[in-house]
This record gives C-alpha cells, sequence and structure tokens, in this order.
C-alpha cells in the first residue's frame, strides 16, 4: 500500500497527530484501525462521494480506500552521523513514500523545546540538513562504486556519474533533488538511491487551541518555506485533534460545529496527503459492496482492474465506464446506460478520478 512517514524534531506534536490519527481511523467500522506496528496505522480515506453512490446503489456494505501512516520517532540533530536512534530512524524514512513533516507553531511553557524556543524554519532547517547529509552520503557511495566501471570505458556507468555529481552538488545547495533528472535513465537511478530529499513532502504546522483561525507568524514562515519548495502545509491543533478522534457521531458533528469548523483537521490531512502521493480514486458500485480503490494518477484500465486482483489485469478485455457526475446525475448505471453515459474503454483508457468502474475479463 501507499504510505507517508510522519516526521519532525522531539516535543512538536507528532505521536499527539498519530494518535489521533489512527483512533479517528476506529471510526470506521469496516477499516477498524488496524494496529500493524505500535507506530504504523492504516487509516480509510474519508470521500463524501461514497455516500451518495451508497444512497444509489443501497449496497450491503461501503469500504473506503486506506492510506498508512507510520510515525518516525527520533530525528535529532545529529542523526545522519548516528545521534539519536540514528541510522535506524532514518531506514524508516528511505521506505516511505512520502513525508509529513509536523512542525511546532505552538508555545507551551510546560512543553519543552529542543533548542529552547519555538522557529518554525529553523526546525525545518534541522531535519532537512541531517536528510540531506544522510543522501549526501548515499550518492558519495554511489559515485565512488559506479566511477570505476565509468573510468573503465562503460557508457551508462558514465552518465550515471555524471547525473549523481549534479545530485550530489544540489543537495549541497541545501534544495531537493526531486525535479533533477530529465529522461527516464535519470529519474530511474534517483529511484534507485531512495533519497529522502526527495520525496514529497506535506508540511503540517501545528498550532496553538487558538490559533487555528486567521494568519499567525509561525505558520506563515512554514508557507512561505513550503512555498519556495512547491510543498503544501495543512495548519491544524494535534491538542483539538486529540479531543476529536476521541468522539464519535454526532458528538463529534457538534464539536465541530462548536470549533466553527467543516472537517476534522485530520480528515484535510489524510486527503492531503492522498493528494501529495498522487494518487486517485475509482470506485466499484454493486449491491454487494461501493468500494473505494486506489490508483496512480495516469494509471490505465487493466492496471487499474489488476488492484483488484491480477486475474482481471491479466484478462482484461474492457471496461465499462461512467463517471462519477453522470452515475448521480442519472440515477445510476441504467439511468447512465439510458443517456448512453456508459461508456466502453480498452486497454489504452486513462482512468479518471471518480470514475465508477466494471471490469470486463477473460478468466
Ligand atoms: P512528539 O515528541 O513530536 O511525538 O510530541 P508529542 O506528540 O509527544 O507532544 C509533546 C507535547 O506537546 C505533549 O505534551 C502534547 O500535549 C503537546 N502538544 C502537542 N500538540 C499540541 C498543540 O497543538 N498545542 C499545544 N498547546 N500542545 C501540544
Amino acid at each position: 500500500g501507499f504510505n507517508c512517514g510522519i516526521v519532525g524534531l522531539p516535543n512538536v506534536g507528532k505521536s499527539t497527530i498519530f494518535n489521533a490519527l489512527t483512533s479517528a481511523g476506529a471510526e470506521s467500522a469496516n477499516y477498524p484501525f488496524c494496529t500493524i506496528d505500535p507506530n504504523v496505522g492504516i487509516v480509510a480515506v474519508p470521500d463524501p462521494r461514497m455516500d451518495k453512490l451508497a444512497e444509489i446503489v443501497h449496497p450491503e456494505r461501503i469500504l473506503p480506500t486506506t492510506i498508512e501512516f507510520l510515525d518516525i520517532a527520533g530525528l535529532v540533530k545529529g542523526a545522519s552521523q548516528g545521534e539519536g536512534l540514528g541510522n535506524k530512524f532514518l531506514g524508516h524514512i528511505r521506505s516511505v513514500d512520502a513525508i509529513l513533516h509536523v512542525v511546532r507553531c505552538f508555545e507551551n511553557e510546560n512543553v519543552v523545546h529542543v533548542s529552547g524556543s519555538v522557529s518554525p524554519r529553523r526546525d525545518i532547517e534541522v531535519i532537512q540538513t541531517e536528510l540531506a547529509l544522510a543522501d549526501l552520503d548515499t550518492v558519495e557511495k554511489r559515485i565512488q562504486r559506479t566511477e570505476k566501471q565509468a573510468r573503465g570505458g562503460d557508457k551508462k556507468a558514465k552518465e550515471d556519474v555524471d547525473f549523481c555529481l549534479r545530485v550530489k552538488s544540489t543537495l549541497e545547495k541545501g534544495e531537493s533533488p526531486r525535479n533533477l533528472p530529465e529522461n527516464e535513465d535519470e529519474r530511474l537511478i534517483l529511484r534507485d538511491m531512495h533519497l529522502m530529499t526527495a520525496k514529497p513532502v506535506l508540511y503540517v504546522a501545528n498550532v496553538a487551541e487558538d490559533d487555528l483561525e486567521g494568519t499567525h507568524p509561525y505558520v506563515e514562515e512554514v508557507r512561505q518555506l513550503a512555498a519556495s519548495e512547491g510543498a503544501g502545509v495543512v495548519t491544524i491543533c494535534g491538542n483539538i485533534e486529540a479531543e476529536i478522534s476521541e468522539l464519535e457521531g454526532e458528538e463529534k458533528l457538534a464539536f465541530l460545529q462548536e470549533m466553527g469548523l467543516a472537517e476534522s483537521g485530520l480528515d484535510r490531512l489524510i486527503r492531503s496527503g492522498y493528494e501529495l502521493l498522487g494518487l486517485i480514486t475509482y470506485f466499484t458500485a454493486g449491491v454487494k459492496e461501493v468500494r473505494a480503490w486506489t490508483i496512480t494518477r495516469g494509471t490505465k484500465a487493466p492496471g487499474a482492474a489488476g488492484v483488484i486482483h491480477s486475474d482481471f489485469e491479466k484478462g482484461f478485455i474492457r471496461a465499462e465506464v461512467i463517471a462519477y457526475e453522470d452515475f448521480i446525475a442519472s440515477g445510476g448505471e441504467s439511468g447512465a446506460k439510458e443517456k448512453g453515459l456508459m461508456r466502453l474503454e480498452g486497454k489504452e483508457y486513462v482512468v479518471n478520478d471518480g470514475d465508477v468502474m466494471h471490469f470486463r475479463f477473460n478468466v
């Protein structure tokens, strides 16, 4: 599955947010929060479209799609040199698809700040420096390994070294190598290295209870930095989320209303994480179940079918597709068919977010 690692300095609110995320996930009866590990949680992706589909189809059950979160504790200044949990911690970050970087934007005398004062920019830079140093080590090792072959006249190896040198100087400038590759070979080299600084990042500005509304200088600091990297920011208050996560149904709605919130920050966070990963959802809608399935944007019909079952992909013949809006506006499948809004699509069809799909395949 797809996963996000939650990182940040100690005492910024990571555990508070992770616990709120994963206990809130328990509310979705069909996808209870699964404890794989104390620090790994699976969370349902909230999608109001599923309820609309269910109103039409009246399925026996509704199954949302999910995302995995990892609470990666232990990053401190010097981690790349083995301080704190050091390399063990860094190994966890290498394995995630994307990073949620929690930044402390709340003052609280009772909660010690590891560097003595609240300073979002400095905190972010401490983490980024550790990640960049560890990545530099990775790149340098690859260069050392590949240089010998390059000197021996291996053209591919030479290109590999040249690209890695560009990655190295980008890291030395304190920038992300994320957008460096100019062709498929370079993209593969970058992917192969699992560099942490190349992963997509979403910043989570963790603010005090009273600072959820309006603009706050600390949040502005995070926003500016994020904007310069092309990253997103979600503002939440860890303590409020912890309270919300203990409520359900009516009680939860009442609390949100009282706080003047349309949805919990965690719902926003989950959805942003989903977008950050470049993921979209398609649906299957039958009387047994209405279900959401996760695919990467750009996936073609057979690949989408393969998420359900590999046989669907192997034996793919065609897909019957109704856009979500058409499905709802036509009152369901038969209505959409009558209006000619059900399309038959082949192997080259690129699935759209919200497509309601039915696959035809050979067994
Ligand atoms: P971690 O070390 O990053 O996992 O941080 P924790 O989640 O353990 O939080 C450290 C402390 O900060 C705890 O005492 C939390 O109650 C407190 N804290 C977390 N989020 C907030 C917040 O949004 N506002 C305030 N005032 N305190 C918070």
